[in-house]
């Protein structure tokens, strides 16, 4: 850290680092705050009964030694690394636990984690992976009992005034990332891909209210920044599963590349969307966290019968976002990461390379195993890639 880090990004970067002291402060202050896994458990439901949502991270720098007795290590190492953290009883301060099906492992570490880590309050949203209409109505019947679990939790009824205000509050934070993600645009980026990651974490582990106060102190702070990263010669965009550590990101910008854009489940990917303020507040919701986030756990074709013949027509539609990042944000390639044994994403990599190719977009893959080792030999990798791309 330098003298010239502004006060936004100190705060960002002193969560980032010690992440649940705010969170510990306010449950000293009688509020109740639920650890969520993913993206999925819809966190206006909470903010609108008062409660805090604290998002559930591993940690790639803690060596697995509890979750073996109940995770095998062909499992997704993420997912290995919160259980374990969990069970050495670093949510604690956690007053309940909300998952959904992100994946079918992450589905059976919920049931691990109520078995094991008996949270005083659980609740598991087994969403559906399709956009039919019948899975939108399944969602929102979800959605319905997730309601429910919520208010007999909170001890209050959940009114859709309530929900509304919170979608605001929720849509405020999604149009301050994007914001936030335009100083991601000029040449070098103002903001690199680690203080990204750092800022995002911090507004995942307060209340919503105060990161949309953290992100406007970053913005500002930021747009007048003269410390900013330097100018390199690749700018690229990192598409992928969970990157929740900076050592992966201060890898690939400590090479000769700026990271502009991601699209990544610690990134921009929960904030890119809106949710649309419908008269039923869970329409609007449920069609939000199934439709509009654009995760490889959702299959977001409508019609699977008009595409299975069109394997470029099917790649256009669930990818062609990445071609408009590419081209906003000027990337000249793009990192596609996961973890390994993540299925989701695995088998989403051959699609999402066919696209890039068809569209003249280099790329590389990289899978690691969530620890920091696995670093030194992607950097070789890495290094090899932007020599033919700069
Ligand atoms: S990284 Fe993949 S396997 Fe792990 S939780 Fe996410 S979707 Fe599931």
């Amino acid at each position: 850290m330098t003298a010239e880090v502004s006060k936004g990004l100190t705060r960002a970067i002193e969560l980032y680092q010690d992440r649940s002291s705010r969170a510990r402060e306010l449950r000293a202050e009688g509020k109740k705050v639920i650890g969520y896994l993913c993206i999925y458990p819809v966190l206006e439901m909470m903010t609108a009964l008062d409660i805090v949502p604290y998002r559930i991270f591993g940690d790639l720098r803690e060596p697995v030694t509890e979750a073996d007795a109940y995770m095998p290590a062909v499992n997704c190492p993420f997912l290995r690394s919160c259980l374990d953290i969990g069970l050495k009883g670093k949510y604690d301060l956690l007053d309940g636990v909300v998952t959904s099906h992100i994946c079918d492992v992450g589905s059976t570490l919920s049931s691990i984690w109520i078995y094991a880590i008996k949270p005083p309050f659980s609740h598991h949203i087994d969403m559906p992976h399709t956009l039919h209409e019948t899975a939108l109505t399944q969602e929102k019947g979800l959605l319905e009992d997730y309601r429910k679990a919520l208010e007999e939790f909170a001890g209050k009824k959940m009114t859709a005034e309530a929900l509304k205000a919170a979608i605001r509050t929720h849509n405020e934070q999604r149009a301050l990332v994007r914001e936030l993600y335009e100083l991601k645009k000029p040449d070098p980026p103002l903001i690199s891909g680690s203080e990204t990651i750092q800022v995002i974490k911090a507004i995942e582990s307060i209340p919503v209210d105060e990161g949309n106060h953290l992100l406007r102190e970053v913005i500002s702070e930021v747009k007048e920044r003269s410390n900013g990263p330097q100018k390199k010669s690749a700018r690229l965009l990192v598409w992928g599963s969970i990157i929740d550590d900076t050592a992966m990101m201060e890898m690939i910008e400590g090479l000769d590349a700026n990271v502009v854009m991601d699209d990544t489940c610690v990134g921009s990917r929960p904030y890119f969307e809106d949710v649309e303020l419908t008269d039923d507040p869970l329409d609007g919701l449920a069609y939000h966290y199934l439709a509009d986030i654009k995760c490889s756990r959702t299959f977001r074709v409508n019609n699977y019968m008009d595409v299975r013949k069109d394997y470029m027509k099917d790649l256009e539609i669930r990818f062609s976002y990445l071609k408009d990042y590419a081209d906003d944000w000027k990337a000249d390639g793009v990192i596609m990461e996961s973890v390994r044994y993540c299925d989701t994403h695995g088998y989403d990599v051959p699609g999402v390379r066919d696209y890039l190719d068809n569209v003249g977009l280099p790329s590389i893959y990289l899978e690691h195993d969530y620890t920091e080792g696995a670093l030194a030999p992607l950097r070789t990798r890495v290094q090899g890639f932007l020599e033919i791309i700069s």
